[in-house]
């Protein structure tokens, strides 16, 4: 299996507080991995190092083989494969549906404005808004922005994706529509690493759940049936975390 996200003991520092401790783990192509944990247990951190948001101080990190660690990579080429979706939707509020979706495809990717176009109209299709394009950010509810930023992400043609809390700023009624535009995305085999406390979503697609713990520590990274159906073999931290949340 080819990996498409590799960590090797990945270490980061903010002054002299450590936020990520020594964290390993490799993601396949179309793997979903669920990484979960409490506040401040540094997911955001871990999940922005993938695509160098954020710098980290020891270990190694592979993005389809590309060290994204070695000064010498290209990183605005690197970060134009990695799909990101936040947990505020970051669309540009000053700009049309169309336009936030075909800005980064013509400056970063060098594609035609048709080109562009056709490509983010087609993404806009598939969550479900092709009828909103003219709007702006504004005018859409929360559910639809985020649905919006998630097709100007794959208007790129990433090769991963990665969401951190894509869900957890919406009001409940507009979860749902997250994610299932991120179910569908799971089962056409996109490579996925998505920071989430939605444990229906893990349950029904993941492959792996990643538990992280303070101090930026793996604390689990195990297949979703182990995680769920062995709750025996899960470590303390994790019970507790689990008890909480279900
Ligand atoms: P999570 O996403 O799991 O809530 P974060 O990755 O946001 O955790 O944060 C991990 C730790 O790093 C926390 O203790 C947080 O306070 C700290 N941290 C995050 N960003 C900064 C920063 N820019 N400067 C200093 N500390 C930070
Ligand atoms: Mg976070």
């Amino acid at each position: 299996m080819q990996a498409m996200i590799e960590l090797k003991n990945v270490s980061k520092w903010y002054g002299p507080v450590q936020v990520l401790t020594d964290c390993s783990t490799t993601i396949h192509k179309g793997e979903v991995v669920v990484v979960c944990g409490p506040s401040g247990s540094g997911k955001s951190t871990l999940i922005k190092t993938i695509n160098a948001l954020e710098p980290f101080q020891k270990g190694e990190i592979y993005v389809d083989g590309v060290p994204v660690h070695d000064p010498k990579t290209d990183l605005p080429r690197l970060r134009s494969r990695v799909g990101m979706v936040f947990q505020h939707f970051e669309l540009f509020p000053h700009l049309s549906v169309t336009d936030n979706l075909t800005l980064a495809q013509v400056k970063v990717l060098g594609r035609s404005p048709d080109e562009a176009l056709k490509r983010g109209l087609q993404m806009l299709e598939r969550v479900g808004l092709g009828a909103h394009k003219d709007k702006f950010p504004g005018q859409l509810s929360g559910g639809q922005q985020q649905r919006v930023a998630i097709a100007r992400a794959l208007s790129m043609d990433p090769i991963v994706m990665l969401f951190d809390e894509p869900t957890s700023a919406l009001d409940p009624e507009m979860v749902g529509e997250v994610l299932d535009v991120m179910v569908g995305l799971a089962r056409e085999g996109m490579t996925m690493m998505v920071v989430t406390h939605e444990m229906g979503f893990a349950r029904k697609v993941s492959s792996r759940v990643i538990f992280m713990d303070v101090g930026g520590r793996i604390l689990e990274d195990c297949s979703r049936d182990e995680f769920f159906d062995h709750p025996e073999a899960r470590q303390p931290r994790t019970k507790e975390f689990l008890d909480k949340i279900l």
